[in-house]
Protein backbone atom coordinates (compact mmCIF):
# COMPACT_ATOMS: atom_id res chain seq x y z
CA UNK A 1 0.00 0.00 0.00
CA UNK A 2 1.08 3.51 -0.89
CA UNK A 3 2.34 6.27 2.29
CA UNK A 4 -0.23 8.87 2.65
CA UNK A 5 2.15 11.33 1.38
CA UNK A 6 2.60 9.63 -1.83
CA UNK A 7 -1.51 9.34 -1.91
CA UNK A 8 -1.72 13.18 -1.21
CA UNK A 9 0.76 13.79 -4.10
CA UNK A 10 -1.33 11.48 -6.57
CA UNK A 11 -4.68 13.48 -5.48
CA UNK A 12 -2.85 17.25 -5.99
CA UNK A 13 -1.60 14.89 -9.61
CA UNK A 14 -4.83 14.69 -10.66
CA UNK A 15 -6.44 18.41 -9.77
CA UNK A 16 -7.70 19.07 -13.53
CA UNK A 17 -6.62 23.20 -13.16
CA UNK A 18 -4.16 24.35 -15.80
CA UNK A 19 -1.20 27.04 -14.85
CA UNK A 20 -2.54 26.89 -11.17
CA UNK A 21 -1.46 28.44 -7.89
CA UNK A 22 -0.36 25.60 -5.52
CA UNK A 23 1.11 26.07 -1.89
CA UNK A 24 3.11 23.57 0.12
CA UNK A 25 2.05 25.79 3.62
CA UNK A 26 4.86 23.30 5.37
CA UNK A 27 7.30 23.12 3.60
CA UNK A 28 9.94 21.23 5.72
CA UNK A 29 12.93 19.75 3.69
CA UNK A 30 10.87 20.21 0.50
CA UNK A 31 9.90 16.66 -0.59
CA UNK A 32 6.46 18.41 -1.06
CA UNK A 33 7.56 21.41 -2.45
CA UNK A 34 9.69 19.92 -4.91
CA UNK A 35 7.06 17.55 -6.58
CA UNK A 36 4.41 20.32 -6.74
CA UNK A 37 6.86 22.28 -8.84
CA UNK A 38 7.77 19.37 -11.05
CA UNK A 39 3.83 19.53 -12.26
CA UNK A 40 3.92 20.92 -15.89
CA UNK A 41 0.20 22.45 -14.46
CA UNK A 42 1.63 24.36 -11.60
CA UNK A 43 2.20 27.68 -12.26
CA UNK A 44 3.55 28.81 -9.60
CA UNK A 45 4.25 27.14 -5.50
CA UNK A 46 4.30 29.31 -2.31
CA UNK A 47 6.34 27.37 0.47
CA UNK A 48 6.08 28.32 3.60
CA UNK A 49 7.88 27.34 7.45
CA UNK A 50 8.85 29.02 10.41
CA UNK A 51 12.87 27.35 10.21
CA UNK A 52 14.97 28.91 7.97
CA UNK A 53 17.51 26.07 7.84
CA UNK A 54 14.47 24.01 6.49
CA UNK A 55 13.63 26.44 3.65
CA UNK A 56 17.49 26.65 2.95
CA UNK A 57 17.32 22.78 2.70
CA UNK A 58 14.20 22.80 0.07
CA UNK A 59 15.82 26.05 -1.92
CA UNK A 60 18.90 23.94 -2.69
CA UNK A 61 16.39 21.10 -3.44
CA UNK A 62 14.55 22.60 -5.77
CA UNK A 63 17.33 24.51 -7.50
CA UNK A 64 18.69 21.08 -8.03
CA UNK A 65 15.98 20.07 -9.98
CA UNK A 66 15.74 23.21 -11.99
CA UNK A 67 12.55 24.68 -10.44
CA UNK A 68 13.66 27.31 -8.08
CA UNK A 69 12.06 30.05 -10.71
CA UNK A 70 8.39 28.42 -10.08
CA UNK A 71 8.99 28.51 -6.05
CA UNK A 72 8.29 31.29 -3.58
CA UNK A 73 9.91 30.99 -0.29
CA UNK A 74 8.45 32.43 2.93
CA UNK A 75 9.68 32.34 6.11
CA UNK A 76 6.96 32.91 8.11
CA UNK A 77 3.69 31.03 9.81
CA UNK A 78 1.12 30.26 7.48
CA UNK A 79 -1.33 31.27 9.67
CA UNK A 80 -0.01 35.15 8.04
CA UNK A 81 -0.64 33.30 4.55
CA UNK A 82 -3.24 36.21 3.66
CA UNK A 83 -0.53 38.74 4.15
CA UNK A 84 1.32 36.63 1.06
CA UNK A 85 -0.92 34.98 -1.26
CA UNK A 86 -3.91 36.66 -3.53
CA UNK A 87 -4.32 34.36 -6.31
CA UNK A 88 -6.67 31.81 -5.53
CA UNK A 89 -5.06 28.34 -4.97
CA UNK A 90 -5.25 24.98 -7.36
CA UNK A 91 -4.15 23.30 -4.42
CA UNK A 92 -2.60 23.58 -1.52
CA UNK A 93 -1.32 20.58 1.39
CA UNK A 94 -0.34 21.24 4.97
CA UNK A 95 1.80 18.48 5.65
CA UNK A 96 1.62 18.81 9.86
CA UNK A 97 4.11 17.72 12.86
CA UNK A 98 7.64 17.88 13.15
CA UNK A 99 10.43 17.46 10.45
CA UNK A 100 11.58 13.93 10.66
CA UNK A 101 15.17 13.80 12.12
CA UNK A 102 14.81 17.71 13.46
CA UNK A 103 13.89 19.29 16.14
CA UNK A 104 10.72 17.42 17.22
CA UNK A 105 9.62 20.92 19.32
CA UNK A 106 9.03 22.99 16.24
CA UNK A 107 5.77 21.22 15.36
CA UNK A 108 2.73 22.84 14.16
CA UNK A 109 0.45 24.00 16.65
CA UNK A 110 -3.66 23.83 16.74
CA UNK A 111 -4.30 27.09 17.52
CA UNK A 112 -2.34 27.76 14.34
CA UNK A 113 -3.03 25.60 12.23
CA UNK A 114 -6.55 25.77 12.55
CA UNK A 115 -6.16 29.55 11.61
CA UNK A 116 -3.95 29.04 8.71
CA UNK A 117 -6.49 25.97 7.01
CA UNK A 118 -9.34 28.81 7.45
CA UNK A 119 -7.65 31.34 5.54
CA UNK A 120 -6.44 28.48 3.06
CA UNK A 121 -9.70 27.50 2.19
CA UNK A 122 -11.32 30.83 1.71
CA UNK A 123 -8.05 31.34 -0.70
CA UNK A 124 -9.26 28.02 -2.49
CA UNK A 125 -10.89 28.39 -6.21
CA UNK A 126 -13.73 26.38 -7.71
CA UNK A 127 -12.46 22.41 -8.05
CA UNK A 128 -9.25 23.59 -5.86
CA UNK A 129 -8.73 20.68 -3.00
CA UNK A 130 -6.87 20.93 0.37
CA UNK A 131 -5.02 18.65 1.79
CA UNK A 132 -4.29 17.75 5.63
CA UNK A 133 -1.46 15.72 6.33
CA UNK A 134 -2.64 14.39 10.04
CA UNK A 135 -0.14 12.54 12.58
CA UNK A 136 -2.08 11.70 15.76
CA UNK A 137 0.92 9.92 16.83
CA UNK A 138 1.92 13.03 18.82
CA UNK A 139 0.52 15.20 21.63
CA UNK A 140 0.12 18.45 19.16
CA UNK A 141 -1.16 15.93 16.18
CA UNK A 142 -3.50 14.42 18.41
CA UNK A 143 -5.22 17.99 18.87
CA UNK A 144 -4.59 18.66 15.13
CA UNK A 145 -6.53 15.38 14.69
CA UNK A 146 -9.34 15.61 16.96
CA UNK A 147 -9.85 19.36 15.85
CA UNK A 148 -9.88 18.55 12.10
CA UNK A 149 -11.97 15.54 12.18
CA UNK A 150 -14.44 17.11 13.34
CA UNK A 151 -14.27 20.17 11.99
CA UNK A 152 -14.25 18.55 8.49
CA UNK A 153 -17.87 17.52 9.00
CA UNK A 154 -19.19 20.73 10.11
CA UNK A 155 -17.91 21.79 6.12
CA UNK A 156 -21.38 22.73 3.95
CA UNK A 157 -21.81 19.58 1.47
CA UNK A 158 -22.92 21.82 -0.97
CA UNK A 159 -19.91 24.15 -1.08
CA UNK A 160 -17.43 21.17 0.02
CA UNK A 161 -16.41 17.57 -0.31
CA UNK A 162 -14.45 16.08 2.35
CA UNK A 163 -12.59 12.66 2.52
CA UNK A 164 -10.72 10.59 5.15
CA UNK A 165 -8.42 8.77 3.98
CA UNK A 166 -6.54 6.28 6.84
CA UNK A 167 -5.38 2.79 7.58
CA UNK A 168 -8.46 1.19 9.40
CA UNK A 169 -6.43 -1.12 11.29
CA UNK A 170 -3.12 0.79 12.76
CA UNK A 171 -4.56 2.91 15.27
CA UNK A 172 -1.88 6.63 15.54
CA UNK A 173 -0.84 6.13 11.88
CA UNK A 174 -0.93 9.30 9.88
CA UNK A 175 -4.07 9.97 7.66
CA UNK A 176 -5.31 12.48 4.98
CA UNK A 177 -8.25 15.13 4.98
CA UNK A 178 -8.78 16.17 1.74
CA UNK A 179 -11.06 18.72 0.78
CA UNK A 180 -12.46 19.86 -2.41
CA UNK A 181 -14.20 23.39 -3.05
CA UNK A 182 -17.29 22.19 -5.49
CA UNK A 183 -18.39 26.23 -5.52
CA UNK A 184 -17.33 29.97 -4.28
CA UNK A 185 -19.40 30.79 -1.73
N1 LIG B 1 6.58 18.81 3.85
C1 LIG B 1 7.81 18.62 4.57
C2 LIG B 1 8.82 17.85 3.70
O1 LIG B 1 8.50 17.48 2.59
O2 LIG B 1 9.94 17.68 4.16
C3 LIG B 1 7.61 18.03 5.93
C4 LIG B 1 6.88 18.99 6.84
S1 LIG B 1 7.19 18.72 8.54
C5 LIG B 1 6.13 17.34 8.84
C6 LIG B 1 6.35 20.08 9.28
C7 LIG B 1 7.03 21.43 9.07
O3 LIG B 1 6.12 22.44 9.50
C8 LIG B 1 8.32 21.65 9.83
O4 LIG B 1 9.36 21.90 8.94
C9 LIG B 1 8.03 22.89 10.69
O5 LIG B 1 9.12 23.77 10.80
C10 LIG B 1 6.90 23.52 9.93
N2 LIG B 1 6.05 24.45 10.71
C11 LIG B 1 5.72 24.40 12.02
N3 LIG B 1 4.89 25.42 12.34
C12 LIG B 1 4.71 26.13 11.19
C13 LIG B 1 3.96 27.30 10.87
N4 LIG B 1 3.22 27.95 11.78
N5 LIG B 1 4.00 27.75 9.60
C14 LIG B 1 4.74 27.11 8.65
N6 LIG B 1 5.46 26.00 8.89
C15 LIG B 1 5.44 25.51 10.15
Amino acid sequence: MKKVVDIAHDILKNINIENGIYADFTCGNGYDTCFLASLEKVQKVYAFDIQKEALQQSIQAVSELGYYDKCRFILDGHEHLDQYITEPLAGAIFNFGYLPHGDENVTTLLHTSRIAVQKALKQLQKHGMLILVIYPGHDEGKKESCYFSEWVKTLDSHYYSCMGIRMENKKESPYLLVIEKLRNQ
